[in-house]
């Protein structure tokens, strides 16, 4: 069972949202949080390094983690796995940080039936599925079959947007970074269920 001091803040949204510039932009104002950092089988893209952006592993490691039970939630996208460590994550929690994921939609399903009384869900999206479009033609990091294979796993996500406590449209880097600024601040006053329950029993402190 994981320790419930911390809490979390489950980012997600289609590759070329802008997930990671709002983070950036943001990281100054938020006070302490943990950013996870996935394990993945998806090959190492232009710019990127091991151990800041992902923690690049073959599918016969990332298999093995699964047998070992070592993730908190893992899920195939775009024929590749990713996987979220269980280990930091539950030492940042118990550290009482903000811990912040970047993850897919089952990913978010995952943490909500793990963690979902301290989970705060955001989507982050670009205005519309061109400028998406236009954004990932844009990042020239991934071939035309790739980014086809994004935008069509991007219409399927956002039919589940739903399933997210807050909806954040990146339209203007600066006005989706006050957004995003004030849920992740507002994430950190999540009371878990059993701190509410026992503050209950406290307040009730009159005897009849
Ligand atoms: P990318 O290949 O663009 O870095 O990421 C592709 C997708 O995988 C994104 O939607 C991203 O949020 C998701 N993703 C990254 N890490 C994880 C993870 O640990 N778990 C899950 N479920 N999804 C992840």
């Amino acid at each position: 069972m994981i320790e419930n001091n911390g809490v979390v803040l489950v980012l997600s949204g289609p590759s070329g949202a802008g997930k990671s510039s709002l983070i950036n932009k943001i990281a100054d104002d938020i006070g302490e949080f943990y950013f996870s950092i996935s394990t993945t089988t998806r090959p190492m893209r232009k710019g990127e390094e091991e151990g800041v952006h992902y923690h690049f592993v073959s599918e016969d490691e990332f298999k093995k983690d699964i047998e070992d039970e070592h993730f908190l939630e893992y899920a195939l996208v775009h024929g590749n796995y990713y996987g979220t460590s269980l280990k930091p994550v539950k030492e940042a929690l118990s550290e009482g940080k903000l811990v912040i994921f970047d993850i897919d939609v089952q990913g978010n399903t995952a943490i909500k039936n793990r963690l979902g009384d301290i989970t705060t869900s955001v989507f982050i999206t670009p205005p519309t599925l061109s400028e998406l479009k236009r954004r990932l033609e844009k990042r020239c990091t991934d071939t035309p079959e790739v980014i086809e294979n994004r935008i069509q796993m991007a219409r399927r996500e956002i039919q589940r947007t739903t399933e997210y406590d807050f909806l954040v449209i990146n339209d203007d880097l600066d006005v989706a970074a006050d957004v995003l600024r004030q849920i992740a601040i507002t994430a950190r006053l999540k009371i878990p269920q059993d701190r509410i329950n026992f503050f209950v029993q406290k307040w009730e402190d009159i005897e009849e």
